[in-house]
């Protein structure tokens, strides 16, 4: 993606084999992604109560399935929106702030 900002690998002297390295950014994905259906699941509720107004069509036993489908769906898309997020704030502060990178190359890994 940015690939005039990675470093020349101090060893080989070469840009091909040097990755970032984004500890931060797979971090990153899972908090944000677990934080976002968190946030879903107790504050919105709204997927919950929308499947268990949709469940209400089949009395009783509906709408217990159609809540917990519905809040399940509901921190599904809240998990992969705060994953998305959680992605690109790691991935900003792998480059960013920790600018680690490897050579797949050698293996050194090297700050920049
Ligand atoms: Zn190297």
């Amino acid at each position: 993606m940015f690939k005039n900002k990675i470093p020349l690998c101090p060893r080989c002297d070469v840009i091909d084999h040097v990755v970032l390295i984004n500890t931060t950014q797979k971090v990153g994905t899972v908090v944000g992604g677990v934080a976002g259906a968190a946030s879903v699941w107790a504050g919105g509720e709204s997927g919950a109560l929308a499947g268990a107004a949709l469940g209400s069509f089949v009395p009783v036993v509906g709408t217990g399935i159609g809540a917990v489908t519905g809040g399940l769906a509901g921190a599904i898309a809240g998990f992969f929106a705060g994953a998305t997020v959680g992605n690109r704030v790691g991935q900003h502060i792998d480059a960013e702030v920790i600018g680690r990178y490897r050579c797949n190359r050698c293996g050194a890994e090297f700050e920049v």
